[in-house]
């Protein structure tokens, strides 16, 4: 039996998306820039409460430039979550810049305040402090702002705030990727909205933000001819895609609704599952819950997440193991780490006994149920002794 493909995010347009592109045709405004880039700036700049945005061409873009933007260069340090997508993390090394991974903590599966303090305190005995801190929130999940922001005011370095994945979700009533004195946001295909591809620099400053943009064009000096003293990107985001964005903005608030309705029904229908636990919702914030993300507890967690993974691709359900940590990455072999505490690694802990399930906000209720179907029957069966993915 052939079942139609469930895909883990695919793209949900409005329909309106169109209605900004034909303006742009019909306007020629194809390129460069144009009137969709700047009211895609200011829309999400209102939508999130910052006095500004830049459009850019990816979130790994808006990462790099704002790293750029804090003046990180070769030799300098930047501590960074370790679980995460490893764009977080690749701008450091384009910058010639040396990173240090954080660990997770279980509440939030994001950044650990306290392996974040000791990392401060031996760099600060090296005298050696981070030039910045890349704060992730995973799967939609705010980090713990108040205390990660407070650990790193006390040192004096910015934070800047991956809200990749959490765009729509608020922290004591504030939105997301607004607590660094950067944030970024992403409209890759599989994100809570897309531009099929694209990304957003956000900050409190508008200057950083005309800097931002001055590097994104290729660092262009003010003079009639081609004029450049330092080295820029080619990283703006395009009039056309632009107006895709402005559409999808205006349905955020019901994207979050449809994934917080898919979250719910999945926590409905397996929540009773023995050894079954979903990603919490910290306190005092509204995850978009971008991804539906849980682990199984106990001996043969890795085993279990094997076996589902295994049916559901079976089943042609597109499922995935949660971020494998970037401190386990081969090509981040040697780089420093600190574990959550002595002896407990919770991103290890995640990585093994997680996965993440389709949770589109365009699932039918029909392909939610196959995939309940799946898991559930995969938990009722033996699910073997399977290695763990560490070692794949
Ligand atoms: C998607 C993502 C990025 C990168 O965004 P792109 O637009 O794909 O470059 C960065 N960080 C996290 C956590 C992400 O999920």
């Amino acid at each position: 039996m052939t079942h139609s493909r469930i895909l883990l995010s695919p793209p949900h347009m409005s329909g309106r998306e169109q209605h900004y592109i034909q303006e742009a045709f019909e306007t020629n405004w194809i390129a460069p820039l144009g009137p969709n880039v700047d009211a895609f700036e200011r829309e999400v700049a209102d939508y999130v409460g910052t006095r500004g945005a830049a459009a850019l061409s990816s979130g790994t873009a808006a990462i790099h430039v704002a790293l750029q933007l804090l003046g990180v260069g070769s030799g300098d340090v930047v501590f960074c979550s370790s679980m995460t997508f490893i764009a977080s993390a690749n701008p450091i090394v384009y910058q010639g810049a040396a990173p240090v991974f954080i660990d997770s903590e279980p509440e939030s599966w994001n950044m650990s305040p306290a392996a974040l303090e000791r990392a401060f305190a031996e760099a600060k005995a090296e005298q050696r402090l981070p030039k910045a801190v890349i704060v992730v929130n995973l799967y939609g999940q705010s980090a713990k702002m108040n205390e990660l922001t407070e650990i790193c005011g006390r040192y004096g370095v910015p934070v800047v705030e991956d809200a990749a994945e959490s765009l729509g979700t608020t922290y004591e009533g504030r939105p997301s990727g607004t607590f660094g004195r950067f944030g970024i946001f992403s409209f890759n295909g599989n994100k809570i909205i897309t531009t099929s591809g694209g990304g957003m620099l956000v900050s409190d400053d508008p200057e950083a933000l005309n800097r931002a943009r001055f590097l994104a064009t290729q660092a262009r000096d003010a003079a009639p001819h081609y004029q450049h003293s330092v080295i820029g990107h080619n990283y703006r985001m395009s009039n056309l895609l632009a107006g895709v964005g402005r559409a999808q903005l205006e349905v955020l608030d019901s994207r979050v609704d449809a994934r917080r309705a898919v979250f719910g029904r999945y926590q409905e229908a397996l929540g009773r599952e023995e050894g079954l636990r979903f990603m919490p919702e910290l306190a005092g914030t509204r995850s978009n819950r971008w991804l539906t993300t849980l682990t199984f507890q106990g001996e043969g967690a890795a085993a279990k997440v094997h076996g589902v993974l295994n049916r559901l691709a079976e089943e042609n359900i597109e499922a995935r193991p949660l971020w494998k940590p970037l401190h386990l990455q081969p090509v981040f072999a040697g780089v420093k780490f600190y574990p959550h505490s002595d002896g407990v690694c919770v991103s290890e802990e995640l990585f093994e006994s997680g996965l993440c399930l389709p949770s589109g906000s365009s699932m039918s209720q029909s392909e939610q149920e196959r995939v309940i179907e799946v898991v559930r029957r995969t938990l009722n069966e033996s699910a073997g002794s399977l290695p763990s993915l560490r070692s794949v």
